[in-house]
């Protein structure tokens, strides 16, 4: 007579199968949901970042100090001390 279809030690392979499918799964970044809402909210961050930085550049467009160093270094980058501190997070 042959092997019954449900084969206990069958059933239990398919069940470390599908723990190994898993384990594997839980090891893939994308799959994992921690790791989704971690690249959520550096997204969210990146987004404020840039919206600091937009409102920032926007800010030394009108600063006289800024223009002063642009105007002395020629350089159309270039920011006053305290907006150079505030692009590098320092304030
Ligand atoms: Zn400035």
């Amino acid at each position: 007579m042959k092997a019954p279809k449900n084969d206990p030690f069958e059933a239990h392979n398919k069940l470390l199968d599908v723990e190994r499918a898993a384990k594997k799964l839980e090891k893939n970044p994308s799959w994992r949901t921690k790791s989704a809402s971690t690249k959520h909210l550096q997204n969210l961050r990146a987004r404020d970042a840039k919206l600091s930085n937009d409102k920032l550049y926007a800010d030394t467009h009108f600063c006289v100090e800024c223009k002063a160093a642009r105007d002395e270094s020629g350089d159309s980058t270039s920011l006053c001390d305290q907006h150079l501190r505030k692009a590098m997070g320092m304030l």
